[in-house]
């Protein structure tokens, strides 16, 4: 089933569509087009490997302070013209206001994608959906900053009721002011449920912002991929450490070749070992994401410790012990698990909570150790 198939199930339209036309859909290029040269030099290099659909180049950046490079503007649109005649390759861009959509329009631009800070706003979103009623471009919207997926879904439902046949989607992960390793947290179970939601909606994945580095990738790609997602839009540049924007996060094209290969250069599965490959893929998110919430949550209580050590408290407080142990429980029973099963996981969150908590106590004088919390726990490892 291609793209326009898959969309035709949502959309009801039945015209053939031209988005998506390898399988999976693979989108590379710079984060941003700097010059000319840059570009060609990019695309040439992905030219070499058929299985590249689109070359990407940003010329309208989203830059989140005004003194980082905002991209070259229209000019870069007669650029990607020349790359396309040069290479083959169909060309995209992202678009984040109706002028953009009418100047990418006029330059003939294969495809669009709308980035992740544009979702946020519904007011821009239906501005940019008023600017492309009537044509029939493709269109790939990013998710928003924040991980809310009424508002992705919405995005995506404005782009549809302009008559566009092929609208697409793009996981590039979520904004998280916290600690973590990554740019932006991949909380996969939200494209997912979209998936679920929307059958037959093309979902890229896109690795390069979501993690911000570029040993991260590969793993993330293989993960698209077990997740059954429709492709991979990937930053690819030429010097990648001299990029003008999002340096850290792009491959050389040679290394973005080998990834390919390591990607697709086997034998398909049998659907079976798919499905159970699909299946894995979501436990092994689930369980980053519960391991990420682990090293948040031990975070809070050093901080909490930090409090009690100043106010002259000790790490346990029975009182609020309780209360958090009733509270997950009831909240367990109300996702249908069983409250011991809860409780006992708990009771394993909580002594190391406390250990941390002894750890920063010990220096103010708490009375409080490891042993004696494991016995007021009455609590057997
Ligand atoms: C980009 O693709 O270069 C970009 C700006 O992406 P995002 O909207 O995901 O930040
Ligand atoms: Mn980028």
């Amino acid at each position: 089933m291609n793209i326009s198939q898959q969309n035709n199930q949502s959309t009801g339209n039945s015209e053939p569509g031209k988005l998506r036309s390898g399988n999976p859909l693979i989108i590379a290029g710079p984060c941003s087009a700097e010059t000319p040269e840059q570009l060609m030099q990019t695309a040439s290099a992905l030219a070499l490997d058929h299985r590249v659909d689109y070359f990407r180049a940003g010329i309208w950046k989203p830059r989140t302070t005004p003194d980082s490079f905002q991209g070259v503007g229209a000019p870069g649109l007669q650029w990607l013209q020349e790359v396309r005649k040069q290479t083959g390759l169909k060309v995209t861009t992202e678009v984040g206001s109706p002028k953009h959509v009418e100047e990418a329009l006029k330059a003939d631009i294969d495809m669009l994608w709308i980035g992740a800070r544009t979702v946020s706003n519904p007011f821009v979103i239906q501005e940019i959906a008023d600017a492309l009623r009537g044509t029939d471009i493709p269109v790939l919207v990013k998710n928003p900053l924040s991980p809310d997926i009424d508002l992705w879904e919405g995005a995506i439902n404005r782009m549809l009721r302009t008559g566009i046949k092929e609208v697409g989607a793009i996981h590039r992960g979520f904004f998280w002011w916290g600690k973590s390793f990554m740019r932006n947290q991949p909380f996969w179970h939200i494209p997912l449920e979209l998936k679920r939601r929307m059958p037959g909606l093309l979902m890229i994945n896109d690795p390069s912002h979501i993690a911000g580095k570029r040993d991260l990738i590969a793993q993330l790609s293989h993960r698209a991929m077990e997740h059954d997602f429709s492709g991979l839009m990937i930053e690819v540049h030429p010097t990648p450490e001299k990029a003008w924007s999002d340096a850290a996060q792009q491959l050389t094209p040679r290394d973005f070749l080998l990834l390919m290969d390591e990607l697709f250069g086997t034998e398909p599965e049998s659907s079976e070992t798919a499905l159970l490959d699909e299946l894995r893929a979501e436990v092994d998110s689930m369980d980053e994401m519960l391991v990420w919430a682990l090293s948040v949550r031990m975070e809070l209580a050093s901080k909490i410790a930090e409090v009690k050590k100043e106010a002259g408290l000790n790490s346990l407080q029975t009182g609020r012990w309780q209360e958090v142990l009733d509270k997950v429980k009831t909240l367990g029973a109300q996702s249908g698990m069983d409250p011991d099963f809860v409780e006992k996981v708990y009771n394993y969150i909580h002594i190391q909570s406390l250990s941390l908590q002894n750890g920063v106590l010990k220096t103010g004088g708490s009375k409080t150790n490891d042993v004696q919390t494991k016995k007021e726990h009455n609590f057997v490892l």
